[in-house]
């Protein structure tokens, strides 16, 4: 390890501490299991269901698609296979709903890929999507899986964000690398990789800023954080959208994915929305799976996503 990075881990550490207690708090809040994701969707559904199946039923289920973010195109689809099939009873259009579902979601690759000597996570998104929260619910996946996680606090525009990320690598003991308040993104991107691949460490995760105005300079530095972090070899580049957002949520996959070669989803706070539907959306849009789903606030509110579990769940009696 340099003399810099051990300058800069000694200094995420000691902020780390400062903020220590700020963390304690949130950790120690019980998770906010709001509401399952699928509460407008599921009783749309069986409001529409209680009346009889008849055409009027395939309207109903339209405004409920739509109302639960599943958006236009896959609402469109999903309506049309209904009217084909015409189920004539309840059992068979709820079976037919969910295929229909499913397909629009298709068979993805949802693993992470992880190949690299070290292997590089760059993570992005908006300010308050989860990002940083969404980095230590990872590290503490793979920790159990036994790797070894180093953390790269690259959010160097705001010293609160490095040390967010210090505090959680103190929490689950893994070293974090950090910067100058300001000082420059990639360059701790770089010493991460390096520091890393020096160490043997199995995983790198890199934190990225993530401040909506002067989105073109943010847009520029992930491009260059992404080219020192590998560029082509980076294993994974996972976008955060919060579930929450609705139609902001595409907004955002489309300005970050024109950027930067997105290559999954994660999406958080399934727990605070009643319309679970925005995954669909989000993955025609960007045409990458969804692979993680963020459901709290605690480390271990970070699951794979299974569309047909999710499904499931969509549907389910309210
Ligand atoms: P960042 O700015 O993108 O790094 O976002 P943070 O990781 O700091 O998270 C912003 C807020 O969202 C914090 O209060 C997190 O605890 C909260 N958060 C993150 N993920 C989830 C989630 O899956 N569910 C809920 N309910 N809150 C979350
Ligand atoms: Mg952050």
């Amino acid at each position: 390890m340099d003399t810099a990075v051990i300058v800069v881990t000694v200094a995420v550490a000691l902020a780390a501490l400062v903020a220590i207690v700020a963390v304690a708090v949130i950790v120690g809040r019980p998770t906010a299991h709001v509401e399952r994701p699928s509460a407008v969707l599921s009783s749309a559904f069986r409001r529409a269901i209680g009346v009889g199946l008849d055409s009027g039923t395939w309207e109903s289920i339209e405004e409920a698609l739509l109302e639960a973010d599943v958006g236009v195109e896959a609402t469109t689809h999903i309506v049309e296979t209904l009217r084909r099939a015409s189920p004539t009873e309840v059992g068979r259009a709820v079976e037919v709903l969910k295929e229909g579902l499913v397909t629009e979601m298709s068979a993805r690759d949802r693993s992470l890929r992880l190949e690299g000597d070290p292997a590089v996570i760059l993570v992005v998104g908006v300010n308050g999507t989860g990002k940083t929260t969404t980095i230590a619910k990872l590290a503490n996946r793979l920790l159990k899986e036994d790797k070894t996680v180093l953390l790269a606090a690259a959010d160097t525009f705001r010293a609160g964000a490095m040390a967010q990320l210090g505090v959680w690598g103190v929490r689950l003991g893994v070293r974090v690398v950090g910067g100058q308040e300001g000082g420059d993104p990639a360059s701790v991107a770089y010493d991460s990789v390096d520091s890393a691949r020096a160490a043997g460490t199995d995983v790198v995760i890199i934190d990225t800023a993530g401040r909506l105005h002067g989105q073109r300079n943010l847009m520029a530095e992930l491009t260059k954080i992404h080219r020192v972090a590998g560029g082509e070899r980076v294993d994974e580049v996972l976008l955060v959208l919060d579930a929450t957002l609705g139609q902001n949520t595409l907004v955002q996959a489309r300005q970050f994915s024109a950027a930067i070669p997105v290559t999954g989803v994660v999406l958080t706070k399934m727990d605070s929305t009643a319309r679970g539907g925005i995954v669909v959306a989000v993955e025609r849009e960007l045409g990458v799976p969804v692979k993680l789903v963020g459901d709290g606030e605690g480390l271990d509110n970070l699951q794979p996503f299974d569309p047909v579990r999710f499904v499931d769940s969509l549907l389910e009696n309210p």
